[in-house]
């Protein structure tokens, strides 16, 4: 069906007035609730639509006054966390900032149960900062580090980083193992240059134990092996994220048992509706929670508008 879509003036027509820039101080509920404006000014309606999105990155005007209102109207709201946020170490490479502002293209990175089986791995890039690890792996694998921390009560959560996730441990050990032996005088690191970008090579050559400026002759199998299994499985362990304010998206939320999914409208107040983050709704950033927003938004505001026209006429 085609919805169409009312312009400037046919909405002067039908005395519809638009407020921007107009925060909200809170609402009042009854047969007609009021939305009281933080200038004094108050509107009365039949519906209203929560749309004021989650808790975190505040300065776009999210600062989470909805969760209040949803609690006021007697909605529970789950506890709040941030998700896509970058996630905080304090191992020693990054506090003394060995790899700060490094970033590795397209590995894999896991998130480890306590019993060291991955919990979730995402293949893309990823970033290496002061404070930890940020960039589109680590935003994607975030709230499952949330998720263990909480499920295991645990202080820091194992992660596995696979700097050459498409070649297999025996594959990768071949090719080492070819470079360095083909020329056997060359010094270690120029044999393996290209393999990984130069300051995590020299990085896990130094965690293997072994010195990049000697000769390849010198080196042994179980050298090479060693260093092969960190470029698939370097592990390292986080302590949390950074705080909700600072994450793209906040998990938690309204919950969505208390509302029609086919409407948006509350099952506990008449001429209540809900879209977007205020929802206990998230998911990957890449558009996922534009379009569950986009999605929530079109349902709510065409039943609130159905209801608001019942209700008047
Ligand atoms: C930097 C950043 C990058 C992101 N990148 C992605 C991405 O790549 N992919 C993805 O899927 N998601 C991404 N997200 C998340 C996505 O933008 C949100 O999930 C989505 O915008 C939520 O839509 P919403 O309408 O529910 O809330 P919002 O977009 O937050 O809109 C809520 C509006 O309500 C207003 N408001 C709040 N309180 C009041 C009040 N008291 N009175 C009046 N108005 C109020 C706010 O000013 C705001 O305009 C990103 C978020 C951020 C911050």
């Amino acid at each position: 069906m085609m919805q169409k879509v009312l312009s400037t003036r046919r909405l002067e027509e039908l005395k519809v007035k638009i407020f921007t820039n107009a925060p909200v101080k809170t609402i009042d509920y009854g047969t007609v609730h009021r939305v009281i404006l933080k200038d004094g000014q108050a509107f009365e309606a039949h519906a209203v639509i929560l749309a004021v999105g989650g808790k975190s990155v505040p300065h776009t005007g999210s600062t989470g006054d909805g969760y209040a209102w949803a609690e006021k109207a007697g909605h529970t709201v789950t506890e709040l966390y941030p998700t896509e946020v970058p996630l905080i170490s304090s191992e020693e490479f990054i506090k003394n900032k060995t790899l700060q502002g490094l970033s590795l293209r397209d590995v894999a990175l896991s998130v480890m149960n306590p019993k060291g089986k991955p919990l979730i791995t995402h293949k893309m890039d990823m970033i290496f900062t002061h404070f930890g690890i940020s960039g589109p792996a680590v935003l994607r694998c975030s709230q499952f580090v949330v998720k263990a921390m909480k499920k295991w009560n645990l202080k820091q959560v194992t992660m596995k980083l696979d700097a050459l996730p498409d070649q297999n441990p025996e594959e990768l050990f071949q090719t080492i193992h070819k470079r360095i032996k083909e020329e056997p005088k060359r010094a270690i690191k120029n044999s393996l240059k290209g393999l990984l970008p130069e300051r995590y090579l020299h990085f896990l050559l130094d965690r293997a134990e072994i010195d990049g400026s000697d000769q390849g002759a010198i080196l042994s199998n179980e050298k090479i092996r060693a260093f092969t299994s960190l470029c698939k499985e370097f592990t390292f362990t986080v302590n949390g994220t950074l705080p909700l304010e600072k994450a793209f998206v906040t998990g938690g939320g309204v919950s969505v048992k208390e509302i029609h999914p086919k409407e948006m409208s509350s099952k506990l107040m008449d001429g209540l509706y809900f879209c977007g983050e205020i929802l206990d709704i998230h998911g990957y950033t890449g558009g996922y929670n534009i379009t569950s927003a986009l999605v929530t938004g079109r349902l709510a505001g065409l039943n609130a508008a159905k209801y608001s026209l019942e209700k008047k006429y």
